[in-house]
């Protein structure tokens, strides 16, 4: 098969603080390369294990006069790979990681909000909404209320305080539930489904387009033949490179400068955790797990295996 490789570097500065460089591979490859299907030793020993039983739990996280559950599938306690579902309205990412934990080592956390991509919650008598993927810092969660909330700007400084208050404290506790007890070699994986809204605009080609939609990106690699709405996005050069060399659409994070929105991977890089995010769009439950399977065969490979960040 004919392959042509166009390696364009191209200096964003608009909008982009700082003035990002994005090393953008743009490849026409054959259209039998997609998301790898060979058997490696890692994966066929991962299949040969027995299936097991998958344990639950449940934690309640409070926030103004509401409640939400967090369900842990597996023993995060003891997991060193924790996967993280934080948006209710993606129903195909914990599917994937039901298959997925079957054959690898690993625990989920999921926020149960059916069908919601943002939690509402009630304080006084407003109500407000907030996405539960911008509460890992303080400035994310006050941008992100400005955001979804119009009226929150109009409310006196001791009650903006307050809602930021509430918010904040929920961010903490998805974080301890997420990040502590600190297990050696901890990794996160965020696992997103896009698509979930008609107008929904996520995609590789509406970020190769400048509508971009991560903030902070180091370098990326996108194959036009291969759906733009299945990426990864990761923080760790040495997974990047290897996610590449499978030709597999991925964005690295500039994990040294993020610009803070509050999100996971922001508080995973400030905090050296290696974190990585799935993206798929939704109700492709195959592709998903191969991808989870993916980033699993590159971690759990002897001599693949690199320092976080
Ligand atoms: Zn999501």
């Amino acid at each position: 098969m004919s392959r042509h490789l166009l390696r364009a570097c191209l200096s964003w500065t608009a909008g982009w603080p700082p003035a990002v460089l994005l090393l953008l591979s743009l490849i026409s490859a054959s259209p039998a390369a997609g998301i790898a299907q060979e058997t490696s030793p890692a994966k066929a020993q991962a299949e040969a294990a027995p299936r097991r039983p998958l344990g639950e739990k449940s934690f309640r996280l409070h926030v103004g006069r509401d409640a939400f559950t967090m369900r842990m599938v597996g023993d995060c306690g003891e997991a060193t790979t924790h996967y993280v579902v934080l948006h209710g309205s993606e129903e195909t990412a914990p599917a994937a990681l039901r298959q997925h934990l079957q054959h690898y080592e690993g625990c989920a956390l999921e926020l149960v909000n059916p069908g919601q991509r943002w939690v509402s919650f009630r304080l006084g008598r407003r109500k407000y909404l907030f996405d539960p993927n911008r509460v890992f810092s303080r400035a994310g969660v006050e941008q992100n209320l400005v955001w979804l909330n119009s009226r929150f700007k109009r409310l006196n400084r001791r009650n903006r305080q307050k809602v930021v208050d509430e918010v904040e404290q929920f961010g903490q506790a998805l974080r301890r539930l997420i990040a502590e007890p600190r297990t050696p070699g901890l990794r996160v994986v965020a696992v997103h489904n896009n698509g979930t809204q008609p107008n929904a605009s996520f995609s590789f080609e509406t970020f190769v387009e400048r509508h971009g939609y991560f903030h902070n990106v180091q370098a990326l690699h996108y194959r036009r033949d291969l759906s733009p709405y299945d990426l990864f996005l990761v923080n760790n050069p040495d997974t990047y490179e290897a996610l590449m060399r499978r030709d597999l659409n991925v964005v690295l994070e500039d994990s040294a400068r993020p610009v803070d929105d509050g999100s996971l991977s922001v508080f995973c890089s400030r905090a050296g955790i290696e974190y990585a995010n799935i993206e798929t769009r939704i109700g492709e439950l195959d592709t998903q797990v191969r991808m989870l399977d993916t980033l699993r065969e590159i971690w759990d490979t002897p001599g693949s295996e690199s320092p976080a960040p």
